[in-house]
């Protein structure tokens, strides 16, 4: 047996983007969980969840779906503030800095810090929100 065969090259994943239609290569990961790609086709930003199922082929979604609430700055390590006020009962959602995660946000109260963690990695995002203008929510409402 030749040396050379030994397989240093690290396995790659084919991946289909869900927007274009593209295919593309990646490096597989080697751990489990979220990854953050962009389609090298049509620039959609992609989130890959690494399972042990994952295979060749798998079609990736774009990752858009409520409105980024802002940039997360870094407070200190793990931790990250959105300066730009979310409008109560809204749903937005944060880019995990850390991880590439979509973070949920819902804001239930104004004025008031509010906090949402990470469930891939537990990076921490601070951010506030203001009474809705058009007020049509009633108080108390459950959502
Ligand atoms: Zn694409
Ligand atoms: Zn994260």
């Amino acid at each position: 047996m030749d040396n050379n065969t030994n397989r240093n090259t690290p396995a790659q994943l084919r991946l289909t983007c869900a927007t274009c239609g593209g295919h593309f290569r990646i490096i597989t990961p080697t751990k489990l969980g979220n990854y953050a790609l962009f389609c090298p086709h049509c620039k959609a930003r992609i989130k890959l969840r690494m399972t042990p199922k994952t295979k060749n082929d798998v079609l990736v979604k774009p990752r858009l779906v409520e409105p980024v609430l802002g940039e997360p700055l870094k407070v200190k390590d793990k931790v990250y503030v959105i300066r730009r006020r979310a409008i109560v009962f809204r749903p937005y959602k944060a880019i995990c800095p850390d991880c590439g995660s979509d973070i949920a946000l819902l804001p239930k109260q104004a004025g008031k810090l509010l906090t949402a963690k990470c469930k891939n990695c537990q990076s921490m995002i601070l951010y506030k929100a203001v009474e809705n203008p058009d007020n049509n929510i009633p108080p108390g409402s459950v959502i």
